[in-house]
């Protein structure tokens, strides 16, 4: 929190002094090619970016705590859930730029139905399942639904349902089947769980090449990470572990986006919104989803990631990620009455 602080009142003493242009971006992203994205902007515009990176819950605190007086001026964050909440406490405002209304697709941009978008995502992950190869038929657990099957009692690992991944599938699968049978579904996986929920992505892979699970779920990069890992314990659990893209035959994989917003109390709104832009330019595509292994959010940037492209094309699901956002006071609901915690 220290070095936070310290963070501020520098960027603070710099926005009070110079009238050269700036920028002040809350991250919670930090990636070795963040460098290039930022430095690309600058080396084209001219303007200053200051950073501040923290985790998601305390950029929010602080952009609560500062108030109408934060300097912040872009917010980037990670998952449909989160960006959505920060929109509900009013952390960010309308934006109204044609370049971002071209680029993004209508589907990955949130904010009130009918009004300018207030967010916007800019990479998109997929969650995806991984089963064991010795324990489990790939065609029992591919898709959503069959995990939460009996046939499938016993074998299913998750994260904590009201982790924010899992609480945005929870309102895909609500805006893709509706609230009776999202709850439906909540219930049939607690029924199936092999253990209590515990750990994040990563720890459900290792539970399933262990043989503890037989299936789990998990966002693309988790997966990806541990495949292009050279650790040894790394290989040997991905050789146990077979990958799928779930609901190919229905309406596809969930995605979800690490995206980013312009602050409501932006001091400098219009440099704010030409970030966005960049953001979605063909240039800026490829570094953005490349940190983090996700693929570019504008469709006409082809991934130039070879793991990612290793995995094979798969059918996207096409759900709003505003309204999936919207769901979340849904889907926790029926995470309270399911017990899925
Ligand atoms: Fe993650």
């Amino acid at each position: 929190m220290l070095k936070l602080s310290l963070l501020t009142a520098a960027l603070l003493a710099v926005s009070a002094g110079a009238h050269a242009q700036e920028l002040n971006v809350y991250s919670a992203r930090h990636y070795q090619t963040d460098e290039l994205l930022y430095k690309g902007f600058t080396d084209q515009t001219g303007i200053k970016i200051n950073r501040i990176e923290a985790g998601d819950a305390a950029l929010v605190e602080r952009l609560k705590s500062e108030g109408a007086k934060s300097p912040a001026d872009v917010i980037l964050m990670v998952d449909a859930a989160r960006l959505w909440r920060a929109e509900a406490d009013g952390l960010f405002q309308p934006v109204s730029s044609k370049v971002l209304a071209e680029r993004i697709p209508a589907n990955l941009q949130g904010g009130e139905p009918g009004k300018d978008p207030q967010w916007f995502g800019f990479s998109t992950r997929a969650r995806v399942i991984v089963y064991n190869k010795a324990a489990v038929n790939p065609a029992d657990v591919d898709t959503y639904e069959k995990l939460a099957d009996p046939k499938n009692k016993g074998k299913v690992c998750t994260r904590s349902g009201s982790h924010p991944y899992m609480l945005s599938l929870l309102g895909s699968l609500i805006e893709r089947n509706g609230e009776a049978a999202a709850e439906k579904w909540a219930q049939g996986m607690v029924a199936n769980m092999a253990r209590n929920p515990q750990g994040g992505d990563t720890d459900q892979i290792k539970g399933v090449a262990s043989g503890e699970c037989g299936v789990a779920l998990t966002n693309n990069y988790y997966y990806v990470r541990m495949a292009r890992s050279d650790k040894p314990e790394d290989k040997a659990a991905i050789a146990k572990i077979g990958f799928l893209w779930p609901d190919q035959a229905g309406q596809g994989v969930h995605m979800n986006v690490a995206g980013g917003a312009v602050a409501r109390h932006a001091p400098h709104k219009e440099a704010a919104v030409k970030f966005l832009e960049y953001l979605a330019s063909d240039k800026a595509q490829n570094y953005f989803a490349a940190g983090n292994n996700e693929w570019p959010a504008v469709r006409s940037v082809k991934s130039d990631n070879a793991a990612l492209e290793a995995l094979g094309s798969f059918k996207a699901e096409t759900v709003s990620i505003g309204a999936i956002g919207r769901n979340q006071v849904t889907a926790q609901k029926i995470l309270d009455r399911t017990g899925y915690r």
